[in-house]
């Protein structure tokens, strides 16, 4: 199956680093997502310079920590969302990232951590649990930098990215002081020469021996974004210190899913956890589910129609509220199971199916939905368009179904009435 599962906030991040126009965009594979230390642990593995930690669980317990010693530490809530720092919890506490010099403190920062919904930027709406917290020894930061590779379509292939201005959204860096950001191409065979890691370290504005220090760095990035199968790579911050070192105070990795055959060991530390429930729910049915934050929920089959119907929908003057893409070779069951997934989430207005049949038989996602509704009547105005193969029939199920179901033949029209109902409801 081709894996569409997650809406790359990636794709948007460097669609605008790449200095091309915004537009929405969904990216057509998930991509294996680490927790924080598991990164750290493979940096670590590849000699890249990191805080020495610890791990906290939900059990609180301090001989975890009783041979851990620092003059100040960090305390690092662990979910798959960045902008911890300046989020909050749904208790109040403010902040996923605290320091503190009092080693009394850390269970305490820890207690406000575990077991409550950490909200960020990039989480959804009602944030995610957290269950494990990372405890650094806290680096005395000098500057923030920022620096990332990926595999950039646009240059089929690896690119660095970086720029002195880490520790905030690379976003706003690239829309607001776009000089301060500079991407590199990376020859897959050549790697990373000592030449562009010193031309690097220089740009992160690195002098004299942390200047070699960086670029030392970034090679070995280099090599593990290789030996892992990474898509993304991200060190936000990489920071110089006060005592004159370079480290990496944050690690994002991304994973090919392609590869997961040979980096069995690290796909196993897939941590589903904190992942969105509703994404959790299709995985485990073989779907796709991808959280967004409009009003209208979208049934579809495929990334590439995932994007039509997005622009159609963004055209029509309204948002997806999320994705549930079908894949090819549904079974009826996994269609009504998917209609449930997009009735329970909150922010649906409005249903849209949109499915162009080639591999799908719209009669089964037709009997999918009649069936899910007359389980549960529907909540919301559901909006039908159904293509290709067995169309027709799928047109007669649904209408001798007796449902208040809305069939429209024409996509644009299918689209404008979904905006309609979701805005009147
Ligand atoms: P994020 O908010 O999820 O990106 O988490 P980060 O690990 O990037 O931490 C957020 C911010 O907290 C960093 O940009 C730093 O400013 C600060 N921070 C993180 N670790 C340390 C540390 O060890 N020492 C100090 N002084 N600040 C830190
Ligand atoms: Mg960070």
């Amino acid at each position: 199956m081709a894996a569409l599962k997650k809406i790359s906030k990636n794709s948007y991040l460097f669609m605008n680093i790449l200095g091309r126009k915004y537009q929405p965009q969904l990216s057509i594979c998930r991509n294996l997502n680490l927790q924080e230390y598991h990164s750290k642990d493979l940096l670590r593995q590849h000699q890249v310079t990191i805080q020495d930690f610890r791990m906290l669980d939900s059990k609180l317990d301090p001989k975890s920590l009783s041979d851990f010693k620092a003059d100040e530490y960090v305390i690092k809530a662990q979910v798959l969302a960045g902008g911890r720092g300046k989020g909050h919890f749904d208790n109040g506490f403010k902040g996923g990232v605290h320091l503190t010099k009092n080693p009394d403190d850390i269970l305490k920062l820890a207690k406000n951590m575990i077991g409550h919904r950490l909200i960020t930027k990039q989480t959804p709406k009602e944030g995610i649990l957290v269950d494990k917290v990372m405890v650094a020894e806290s680096v005395d930061i000098k500057r923030e930098t920022y620096l990332s590779i990926v595999m950039e379509r646009s240059y089929n292939g690896a690119a660095l990215v970086a720029s002195p201005a880490g520790g905030m959204d690379i976003e706003t860096v690239a829309e607001k002081t776009p000089h301060l950001l500079k991407t590199i191409p990376i020859d897959i065979y050549e790697g990373v020469t000592d030449e562009i890691a010193s031309e690097v370290a220089e740009f992160l504005e690195f002098k004299g021996d942390l200047k070699k220090k960086c670029s030392a760095e970034v090679k070995k990035l280099w090599q593990l974004f290789l030996k892992v199968d990474a898509t993304q790579l991200e060190i936000n911050p990489l920071v110089e210190t006060h005592d004159g070192r370079v480290v990496a105070v944050d690690a994002k990795i991304n994973f090919d899913d392609n590869a997961e055959f040979r980096q069995k060991e690290i796909f196993a530390l897939d941590d589903v956890t904190g992942m969105d429930p509703r994404e959790r729910e299709a995985a485990s049915l073989n779907l796709t589910y991808i959280d967004m934050d409009g009003s209208i929920g979208c049934m579809v089959n495929g990334a590439g129609l995932a994007m039509a119907t997005m622009d159609l929908i963004m055209l029509s003057g309204g948002r997806p509220a999320n994705f549930l893409d079908l894949g090819g070779g549904v079974g009826q069951a996994q269609v009504s199971a998917a209609l449930k997934i997009l009735e329970t989430d909150p922010k649906v207005k409005a249903v849209f199916v949109n499915v162009f049949a080639g591999i799908v038989n719209c009669a089964t996602v037709a009997n999918g939905i009649v069936a899910a509704c007359k389980q549960n009547p529907p909540k919301h105005p559901i909006v039908l368009r159904l293509e290709g193969t067995n169309a027709e029939t799928a047109r007669k199920i649904l209408k001798e179904s007796g449902l208040p179901l809305h069939i429209v033949s024409d996509a644009d029209e299918a689209a404008k009435m979904a905006v309609q109902l979701a805005s009147k409801q």
